[in-house]
């Protein structure tokens, strides 16, 4: 018997005194402090009265401390569940109230404004944590011995809830099991061939799968070592680039590198790998980071609810716009949405995935697990997509932001590459807003490259030739910016807000 997530990582270490972290200071935590930690927080979770299967809530600044929270967590027996910096007091209560934790950490400097909200969802114990580690957590932790009987735990046991991104609507939580972490941590370590020599630069939030699941399990399944960021710094990046081998982003990562002068080909000729998902990765973006730099960023393609499900190959055609081939172990299929029969290859439709990495419903939200998920165990992703003649699967966007315009489906993703492709435009997102007489109607909002001055006419005039009638824009609209959430992901339920009412 066993803990299956926490002793199968722990068995991949392959010695106590390697690195697995390196903090900015230059001071380190080793593979032997890391498990030692895990040991007395482990303990001090115990001692602060949480149980087997209790769900322990945080929501912490990024530091090294949270991984070790995360890891006590699983080998206590317990639920990690973190939650975004960025969600106010409100929200917070919402989650809270939502998942039921018997202990809440938060930061000390928001103690006094949470404590209340957790009291009033009957949260047993609140504890803090700041980004430096310290806090009165880490102070029970202090005092807890350096061993802790590792509870039991099977693979179809929870070990985490983590909530969605909330980009489509309200945030819902993912039950992931012990076995979908492992198997996706051990997968990714194969496919992407991580060793012990490699140095992987973190720099992403630990509170989304991205930062938390794919970056820390695969470095640990590996026995690999980290070089932790508190948050995305391209000059800082590239000044480690010399000595690190991989680097993990969301595509805003590799704009703003693109961005810096530093970004040339010697700066990082060490760097063995650059890979991008949680959100589109402009294929323009790819073939300038090529360019710039000869290194073919490898874009992968998941969800917090089924961690990681395609990527580009490590070998082989890395082709910009796509999310490469389903990762094995995982079916990946493209069906009508209505009907739910198999499309044929470069058919446009639902993208539906089953595999272990495929995460046990929804929290405390039955009828929508039910919904979502096929009588044959295929998961209803809600990303439209399709696999073109050599098997590699493309996203055109998210079923949610479909626009249908009289009675016809536009893709905002293939309006978007045109406009992208138009002189002076730096980006866009086209939505549909309602319409009297089509029901929708298509609505570009761009942003222009700096000092550029294309107009709405540009615009039009670029489009007429290359778009059918009824995918070309009847809103155009420019922005300074786009909204875009911690991920880095665009807003388009803002922009719709937005710009609804206007027109
Ligand atoms: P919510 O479900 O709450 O609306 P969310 O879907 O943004 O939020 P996440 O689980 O963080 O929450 O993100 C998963 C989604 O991110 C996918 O369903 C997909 O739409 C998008 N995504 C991830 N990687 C890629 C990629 N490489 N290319 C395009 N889209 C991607
Ligand atoms: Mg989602």
């Amino acid at each position: 018997m066993a803990n299956h997530l926490f002793d199968s990582l722990r068995a991949c270490t392959i010695a106590d005194d390697r690195t697995f972290l390196e903090r900015t200071d230059g001071s380190v935590l080793t593979y032997g402090g890391l498990w030692e930690a895990t040991a007395r927080w482990a303990g001090a979770l115990r001692a602060l009265g949480v149980a087997t299967g209790d769900r322990v809530a945080v929501q912490v600044e990024k530091s090294p401390e949270v991984l070790v929270l995360y890891l006590a967590c699983i080998r206590a027996g317990a639920i990690f569940l973190p939650l975004n910096t960025a969600y106010t007091a409100a929200e917070v209560s919402y989650f809270l109230g939502d998942a039921e934790p018997s202990l809440f950490v938060c930061d000390p400097a928001k103690r006094d404004a949470l404590a209340p909200i957790a009291a009033a969802a009957k949260v047993a114990r609140v504890e803090t944590l700041d980004e430096h580690g310290c806090g009165t957590l880490a102070e029970v932790a202090a005092r807890q011995e350096p061993n802790f009987p590792t509870v039991e735990r099977e693979p179809d046991d929870l070990a985490a809830i983590l909530y969605t991104s909330g980009t489509t609507g309200r945030s819902k939580g993912a039950m992931l099991s012990h076995d979908n972490l492992l198997s996706n941590a051990l997968t990714l370590k194969d496919y992407w061939r991580f060793t012990p020599a490699d140095v992987l630069i973190h720099a992403l939030p630990v509170f989304h799968t991205h930062g938390l699941f794919v970056a820390t399990n695969t470095i640990l399944a590996a026995g690999a070592t980290m070089i932790f960021l508190p948050k995305f710094d391209p000059a800082q990046v590239l000044a480690l680039a010399g000595r690190a081998t991989a680097l993990m982003g969301v595509p805003t990562f590799y704009t703003r590198l693109l961005g810096n002068p530093g970004l040339i080909r010697e700066a990082v000729a060490g760097m063995r790998l650059f890979i991008s998902g949680s959100a589109p990765l402009l294929a323009e973006t790819h073939r300038e980071f090529s360019a710039r730099t000869g290194k073919a960023i490898l874009e992968r393609y998941g969800m917090t609810e089924t961690n990681m499900n395609t990527s580009n190959p490590y070998d082989g055609d890395r082709v910009p716009g796509t999310v490469g081939f389903p990762l094995p172990g995982v079916s990946l299929r493209v069906v009508d949405p209505e009907t739910g029969r198999e499309l044929a290859a470069e058919d446009v439709g639902m993208i539906e995935v089953k595999g272990p990495n495929v995460f046990k419903g929804y929290w405390r939200m039955p009828e929508k697990t039910n919904a979502e998920f096929r009588p044959d165990g295929f998961f209803i992703t809600g990303d439209l997509g399709k696999i073109d003649g050599r098997g590699y699967v493309h996203i055109v966007g998210r079923g949610k932001d479909l626009i249908i315009s009289g009675g016809l489906n536009i893709y905002p993703k293939e309006v978007e590459t045109e406009i992208d492709g138009l002189p002076g435009v730096e980006e866009s997102a086209v939505i549909g807003v309602p319409d009297a007489d089509f029901g929708e109607a298509v609505t570009a909002v761009i942003v222009r490259k700096p000092g550029a001055e294309v107009s709405e006419d540009d615009v039009r005039a670029g489009l007429r030739e290359r778009l059918a009638r009824f995918k070309q824009p009847k809103y155009v609209i420019f922005v300074p910016e786009l909204p875009r959430n911690t991920m880095g992901k665009v807003q388009k339920n803002v922009l719709r807000d937005q710009f609804t009412p206007r027109l």
